[in-house]
């Protein structure tokens, strides 16, 4: 049997030493569990009884945002080095290395808006991200349709993409719930995250060019994007916060199911978005400070921004702001106007 060849079981370091592709690599873990590198940041490890859960975890697909990043590089480690023995498949992305390695949110362009086939829209594939986004697509369908085992038991898809936001928030955890195109909300799904200490989350009701809406609507996987806090510098996050997170991860691949509470509504903060503000002049302005939380609400009427001419005013009650950036694109989505919502008539 070969030893297992990343040193330290340190497969974060080893992306980032080779941040533009990584020869592949194949080996078996002292339980026989199947390990293979398939590119920098991409590595898939499969049991040899596996469960029925094939477990996507993406992380950095913004470079900036660390904690995540360090959660998933921990797991990674403490899978090779044999302090963990796994369950289930699982493939771990580390979604942007050049930019991890430049601590930035992108190198050209917000890889988590390049998904479901934006990446060759419009220029094409002129950048590494557009190229990446592509691979990352690639590897998830490869992942989840090469299945060694082949016994009839039906086969569930999650993937977690984790995030922290660039501002804090009222919330510090949130959970942006892909648009299903009217199927049921899973109860099931609001445990788990309950389980992660993410007890707020926003259902989307359109389409959307991120990774976990691609993998919800291309693959049919329980998908989510989880926003756990917010961005500090790599070795400056508090990992106390993460315990919940970090523990359910744990538990979700390596054991059959995680320890979760029924589904209470009561105990979660529920918005479904109200408007997108999109930026239409160079004049656009926000008209409140600059370090607001997201999840922030104003009184009916309160001027929110200006575009020329145009005036953005709360409209409804309990209407909240999340990631507003006064610095995007003309065309782009400046800020998202949430409100709150329940799941109680389309759930099960
Ligand atoms: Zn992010």
């Amino acid at each position: 049997m070969t030893q297992q060849p990343i040193a330290n079981g340190d497969f974060l370091t080893l992306s980032l030493q080779h941040p533009d592709g990584l020869a592949p690599m194949h080996f078996n873990l002292p339980d026989n569990t199947t390990v293979s590198v398939w590119d920098s940041g991409v590595i898939c490890f499969e049991p040899q009884q596996p469960g029925s859960k094939d477990i996507v975890l993406s992380c950095g697909v913004h470079g900036n945002e660390t904690a995540p990043i360090e959660i998933c590089a921990e797991l990674v480690q403490e899978l090779l080095t044999g302090q963990l023995v796994l369950k289930q498949r699982l493939l771990v992305l580390f979604g942007n290395p050049a930019a991890i390695n430049a601590g930035t949110r992108e190198i050209n362009e917000n890889l988590n808006r390049l998904f479901s086939g934006h990446h060759s829209m419009g220029a094409g594939l002129i950048n590494a991200e557009r190229k990446r986004a592509k691979a990352l697509e690639g590897y998830v369908s490869r992942f989840y349709s090469e299945i060694r085992v082949t016994d009839a038991v039906p086969r569930n898809r999650y993937l977690y993409d984790l995030h922290t936001a660039i501002r804090g928030s009222r919330f510090e955890k949130f959970a942006v719930y892909p648009f299903l195109h009217g199927k049921p909300w899973q109860k099931a799904e609001f445990e788990f995250l309950q389980a992660c200490d993410v007890t707020t989350v926003l259902l989307m009701q359109t389409p959307a060019s991120t990774f976990s809406y691609y993998a919800s609507n291309s693959h049919g996987a329980d998908a989510f994007t989880i926003e756990l806090g917010k961005v500090q510098p790599f070795g400056q996050n508090d990992m106390q916060r993460f315990t919940k997170v970090r523990t359910a991860l744990r538990q979700l691949v390596t054991a059959d199911n995680v320890q979760t509470q029924p589904f209470d509504e009561r105990q979660f903060q529920l918005y479904q978005v109200y408007r997108a503000i999109n930026k239409q002049t160079q004049e656009f302005k926000l008209h409140f400070a600059d370090d607001v939380e997201n999840f922030t609400s104003y009184p009916l009427g309160t001027l929110l921004a200006t575009d020329g001419d145009t005036e953005y005013r709360v409209e409804r009650e309990g209407e909240a702001i999340i990631f507003p950036n006064a610095k995007v694109a003309i065309g782009q989505r400046a800020m998202l106007m949430v409100v709150p919502t329940s799941v109680a008539s389309n759930i099960s």
